[in-house]
């Protein structure tokens, strides 16, 4: 087989998981939130608001949440993986931190619309993806199966992380689809978490953004937060993270989760939508090491997001502990 083949995969059958406003003190601002989309997936909370895009969004995010995940396995195989598995999720891993890991983009195309697009095998069922096996190709998924006729998903979140590991692992050299779909349904059994899509809609202003929150607890309990726009992922996780500090006298920062967001726009601008923020409350996590117990305190996050959809400021304002 040679590295332009085309390979395609099979519908994953991992069961999975991946699924009340901050008060901004200084500001003044204004809520619109009932012109955003927030959508709650997995956990069994189902969805909330329309749906449109949020299967699309989670293949965007996927990098992101493999580099989270299977970085965690590394070093001393604390996954416990098989041999053979250990070794693909760590040239996935590798990839994904590389330069052309930097390149894969998913591109979303209709089967019915280019038929034989995603034919490439006799016996294969259910095309969802394809791609080759060349680092940084293109991941084409079929758009026709990423929702039921309701405009469900038809996918959870890990089934989705579970698909790009496996086009990941034909990028590294792997063809072998099997051997795929037993890495793939596992990375996605490893995400037990919650999972939280934000749309901006270009209507109110601006041009269109999605954010997304996974509150993960493996390797540790640090969320994930990724900004969509421009066609462009960006992790936001480090920066907030790194202005996360227990108040508590004696206390250490164990974790946090994000809750609780929203989107709202200061009043003070001239245009609608040109400056947005983010706002959500952060359930962190301290531990007092000398008396062994543990306390949670809440801060406020606000994230402003610039008329580029960069992220021009973060604040975080603890407001109990
Ligand atoms: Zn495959």
């Amino acid at each position: 087989m040679t590295s332009m083949n085309f390979l395609t995969t099979l519908l994953l059958s991992a069961s999975l998981m991946s699924a009340a406003p901050a008060q901004p003190p200084a500001r003044e601002v204004r809520d619109f939130s009932g012109a955003i989309d927030r959508v709650t997936v997995g956990g069994g909370g189902g969805i909330v608001g329309n749906g449109a895009g949020v299967v699309e969004f989670e293949f965007h995010q996927s990098k992101h949440i493999i580099d989270r995940v299977l970085g965690g396995c590394f070093p001393g195989n604390p996954c416990r993986f098989e041999t053979e598995n250990f070794q693909l999720a760590e040239k996935i891993l590798a990839l994904v931190r590389s330069s052309a890991g930097d390149l894969v983009r998913f591109e979303f195309v209709s089967g019915k619309e280019r038929p034989g697009f995603f034919n490439t095998g006799a016996n294969e069922f259910h095309r969802i993806a394809k791609t080759t096996l060349t680092p940084g190709s293109p991941i084409y998924v079929n758009t026709d199966l990423l929702y039921e006729t309701d405009g469900k998903p038809r996918l959870s979140f890990g089934q989705v992380v579970g698909l790009v590991v496996h086009e990941l692992g034909h990028q590294t050299g792997e063809p072998d689809h099997r051997a795929l779909d037993v890495l793939g349904s596992e990375v996605a059994q490893m995400l037990q978490g919650q999972s939280f899509y934000y749309r901006y809609a270009s209507e109110m202003g601006g041009s269109a953004f999605q954010l997304g929150v996974t509150n993960l607890s493996f390797p540790a309990k640090i969320p994930l937060v990724v900004l969509f726009a421009n066609d462009r992922s960006r992790n936001l996780t480090t920066t907030i993270t790194r202005m996360v500090k227990c108040q508590k006298a004696k206390t250490q920062f164990v974790g946090y989760e994000v809750t609780n967001g929203h989107f709202s726009v200061p009043t003070s601008n001239a245009v609608l939508g040109v400056e947005i923020d983010f706002n959500a409350w952060l359930r962190v996590s301290c531990f007092d090491s000398a008396a062994k117990t543990r306390s949670e305190e809440i801060h406020s996050l606000k994230m402003t997001v610039d008329k580029d959809r960069d992220v021009e400021s973060v604040s975080i304002v603890p407001i109990r502990f």
